[in-house]
């Protein structure tokens, strides 16, 4: 069955996802979603029987069906080598009665690395499957791990630029040195004096900026996205919820068929709703329990409809979900109601124009028979860390202990003892400061680098070589931008 995507705010046009993936974000600023959803054409006990790659195979060849089968598993090849420290790509750990899925066993230590190990050999093939000639520019906004993901991923690749714009102050000190060192002729890195929204509302403006694209064109350019807008993103993410239910089912923690909840710790919903795509295609899941810290936007939707960014930007142990303007969230949107481009498109008005829109209850239905919502605080994330530690000596990073914390709560609230698997997202080692304090109750001023050996000392857990490599390594870039400024720092850095 051939899938075709349509922009979330006008599903007049189709195109084929090799389009949708050169293109990032659709020309009206919408997002690109699949017209209908494709199902998995093997059983779930084939499916266990089969390694990530093979997984990864039969999810993605669902959704990108204008690939070859040669173009994907060369694609999928690329990706998931030895680049992960684990043979699994994503090992899985049973602690205190919940599965732990590890997706920080990439080159970036964060579960970025799932897509961004990808995105940049399904653009290379996407590229000249549309024959572009020109080359791609990739813009990038990250609340801190996407940035060195995408780095590590297009760094030297030819016919590729990549810039990426990171909130200054607003990112852990290892994730602000793991981009300010990154080498390549083709990258730039550069801070902006605001939060995380003002850096993707800039990106975002950019690529609605007509004027300046033309002026790009003219100059053998065109832009393209690695944020989790881009379907290229998306679906990766969709083949390791596959892989841990079949991961369940081959070591009979479950039968063919049992419901599963996922707890996801949510920012920009991205990660989430790949894992409501995974149920569309057939795989038996029960809630996805989406969890976000104190920004906890997508919470208080849960329990009023109400979509409000107007509050104040909450700067949290957990900065890669510090973030008030889920973009992702906007295809669930769409989908809950009944992908009705003008009523979506209507409704995005209202948030970029008010700050706030509400949706229906039919959408809210639709909504609710999927997802469940909860929220950490800083003071139970750090105790979750610390309980976790105590009784089981694993050791979960701020964002891991975010979904933990809610998962709890949520067991409480429900009694629901389906089996769990809790998405996690980040190593330790990226939030050394945090978790350290969290378990040994010392505000540490020592530097992080010295707070890493201090983490391994205490835990035993060894030091990824993600963090050894960048300890003495140079800083190469230094550029601090104001938010209104980005614009100008793409010209400087293609010479516009
Ligand atoms: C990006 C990120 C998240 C949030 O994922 P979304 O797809 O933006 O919801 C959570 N944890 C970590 C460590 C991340 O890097």
């Amino acid at each position: 069955m051939e899938i075709l995507y349509k922009s979330t705010r006008d599903n007049s046009k189709k195109v084929t996802a090799s389009y949708a993936i050169t293109k990032g974000i659709a020309e009206d600023g919408g997002l690109f979603v699949p017209e209908k959803f494709p199902s998995l054409d093997i059983s779930l006990e084939e499916l266990s029987e089969l390694d990530y790659k093979g997984v990864a195979y039969e999810v993605m060849k669902l959704f990108f069906t204008d690939f070859t089968e040669e173009e994907l598993l060369y694609c999928i090849d690329k990706a998931y080598d030895s680049k992960f420290d684990s043979k699994e790509i994503v090992p899985m750990s049973y602690v205190d009665k919940a599965y732990y899925l590890e997706l920080f066993h990439g080159s970036t230590i964060a579960f970025k690395d799932m897509a961004l190990s990808i995105l940049p050999y399904l653009m290379k093939v996407s590229a000249k499957k549309n024959n572009i000639n020109e080359d791609i520019v990739i813009l990038t906004a990250t609340s801190g791990d996407t940035g060195k993901a995408a780095l590590a991923g297009f760094a030297g690749v030819e016919g590729v630029k990549i810039m990426v714009f990171y909130p200054k102050g607003g990112v852990s000190a290892i994730q602000e040195k793991q981009m300010v060192t990154q080498v390549g002729d083709n990258v730039k890195v550069v801070g902006i004096k605001g939060n995380f929204d003002d850096a993707q509302t800039g990106v975002k403006n950019i690529f609605a900026d007509k004027e300046f694209n033309d002026l790009l064109n003219k100059s053998g350019y065109r832009f393209s996205s690695a944020n989790s807008i881009n379907i290229g993103r998306l679906i990766p993410q969709v083949v390791y919820y596959a892989y841990s239910y079949a991961n369940l089912l081959k070591n009979g923690k479950i039968e063919e068929g049992d419901l599963i909840n996922f707890v996801v710790p949510t920012g920009n919903f991205g990660n989430i709703l790949a894992g409501y795509f995974a149920k569309c295609i057939g795989i038996p899941i029960n809630k996805l329990i989406c969890a976000s810290n104190e920004n906890k936007v997508l919470y208080d939707f849960f329990e009023s409809s109400v979509y409000d960014r107007n509050r104040d930007f909450i700067l949290t142990t957990s900065p890669s979900m510090d973030i008030l303007i889920s973009s992702n969230f906007e295809r669930l949107i769409y989908l809950s109601c009944g992908c009705d481009s003008n009523k979506n498109k209507e409704l995005m008005k209202e948030l970029s124009e008010k700050g706030s829109y509400k949706a229906s209850e039919e959408m809210k239905k639709f909504i609710d028979e999927s997802f469940v919502g909860g929220f950490a605080s800083e003071k139970s994330v750090s105790s979750r860390i610390k309980n976790v530690y105590d009784k089981t000596g694993y050791v979960l990073d701020t964002h891991t202990a975010v979904a933990s914390a809610v998962y709890e709560q949520y067991k409480d609230a429900t009694e629901d003892d389906t089996t769990t698997v809790i998405v996690s997202t980040a190593s330790p080692y990226k939030f050394t400061r945090a978790v350290l304090s969290s378990i040994d109750g010392i505000d540490h001023k020592e530097d992080d680098f010295v707070l890493v050996d201090k983490l391994c000392a205490l835990t035993g857990m060894a030091i990824p070589k993600a963090v050894s490599d960048i300890r003495e390594a140079a800083v190469l870039h230094d550029t601090v931008c104001g938010k209104d400024e980005m614009e100008e720092e793409v010209r400087k850095f293609l010479k516009l």
